[in-house]
């Protein structure tokens, strides 16, 4: 079967729910993904960053082998020999007492809310009912019903609902506003420390800090949706980090399994978790022997590699690099680490006809609301492999307008 051939058998059977760039791929390694007619494509957009640790990384690749053949799932009535070594090497990682399993970003979200309300009933003393949560303007944080019902992007909600009440929107990067909101029902503020889907929105310097004092003030937690921006994304190991802030709460998923397996999780200390008691919570795959194992990998690769590191110095050499090009259709260039938005002109029509002209040169970028080309490959990328995708995109973005398909 061709290319063609793959593509209208999903249009013919699969829900239109995504409108993904026409390759069909077969097979990838490290940044590099071939398609069925073996064309090689140099991936930047990683997956949302699920792949920070490049594709098919050949120590994580080689624990799903060995889990796979000795236990892949004990559900959570019994014990497994891989939870608690996962539990250990993740909360040592990130400074925190507890880890909550989970397996999607968005159910991760979504133990992270509950968490925070009971927090706020039991702790705090808000009454029955009356919890608030704080979100964000242009927040991404997946697509249950409750989590699209406190967006506020028309295309993730429009007519799904009736939503769950009790979250309050706020303008991303407004401390004012956030303030004017905060009030004694509020237990917690839920914040991406960079929007990735509304484009690589970087708020302004000393926010997150700001609102970690806020938090403090009004006795409130201050949780860090860290799905696509943790984990080397942005150069430190969690994107709140560049601020010294500690969250009381980090959401993590996406590479926490180095895109093999979907694991994610909520980290945090005992005067927050420790409200889950048995029963309150919880999910069949949460927390599997073949998904801890594969985390407790990823983890080590993403440190004994370099990968922050390298994420934080080809990150500021690429930024640098597209900040100085010359292009009649660029009207921003921003990001930390490896995850760089270019802002088209709305003139430009967008930037899917750019993405689709760097697929033909052999670089696979997806466009985020519109005008910007997200720019996020895996954080192993030699500078070799880096320059030449920058001079792909180069050559796209000062030539005339590519045309619309
Ligand atoms: C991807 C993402 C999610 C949702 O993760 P899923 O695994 O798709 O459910 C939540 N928050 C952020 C910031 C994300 O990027």
């Amino acid at each position: 079967m061709s290319s063609l051939d793959f593509i209208s058998q999903e249009s013919a059977f699969g829900a239109h729910n995504y409108h993904p760039l026409e390759v069909v791929i077969e097979r990838a390694s490290g940044v590099w993904v071939w398609d069925v007619e073996g064309k090689k494509y140099l991936d930047c957009l990683a997956a949302y960053s699920a792949v920070n640790q490049g594709h098919c990384h050949p120590k994580i690749i080689e624990t799903l082998k060995q889990q796979a053949e000795k236990c892949t799932l004990t559900s959570r009535a019994f014990f497994n020999d891989q939870l608690g070594p996962f539990y250990q090497q993740l909360s040592e990682l990130l400074g925190y007492e507890k880890v909550l399993p989970m397996n999607t970003g968005a159910e991760a979200v979504e133990t992270a809310i509950k968490a925070a309300r009971r927090w706020g009933y039991r702790n705090k003393g808000i009454a029955a009912g009356q919890a608030e949560i704080l979100v964000f303007g242009g927040n991404f944080h997946g697509r249950t019903t409750t989590v699209v019902g406190f967006s506020s992007d028309d295309a993730y909600q429009a007519d799904f609902g009736p939503f769950t009440p009790g979250f309050k929107i706020v303008p991303y990067g407004d401390l004012a506003a956030v303030e004017a909101a905060m009030n004694g029902n509020v237990c917690a503020m839920l914040i991406e420390p960079i929007q990735g889907e509304a484009g690589i929105i970087i708020p302004p310097a000393g926010y997150l800090q700001a609102l970690r004092a806020l938090a403090d003030k009004n006795n409130c937690l201050l949780i860090c949706d860290e799905i696509q921006a943790g984990l080397g994304r942005t150069g430190k190991m969690l994107c709140c980090q560049h601020e010294n802030v500690r969250p009381d709460l980090v959401i993590l998923g996406k590479a926490l399994s180095g895109g093999v397996y979907p694991v994610s999780a909520v980290v945090g200390d005992d005067k927050v978790l420790s409200v889950f008691e048995p029963g309150s919570h919880g999910s069949t795959y949460g927390g599997n022997p073949l998904g801890a194992a594969c985390a407790r990998t990823a983890l080590s690769v993403l440190v004994d590699e370099g990968m922050v590191e390298n994420s934080r110095d080809l990150g500021a050499y690429a930024l640098e690099r597209l900040c100085k090009l010359d292009s009649p259709h660029v009207k921003d260039v921003r990001g930390l680490g490896l995850w760089i938005g270019i802002e088209l002109h709305a003139e430009t029509g967008g930037a899917r006809p750019f993405c689709e002209a760097l697929r033909g040169m052999g670089v696979l970028c997806k466009e985020t609301h519109d005008y910007v080309i997200r720019f996020a490959p895996p954080l192993m990328i030699s500078k070799a492999d880096l320059d030449w995708a920058l001079e792909q995109l180069e050559a796209v973005l000062t030539a005339p307008l590519p045309v619309a398909k």
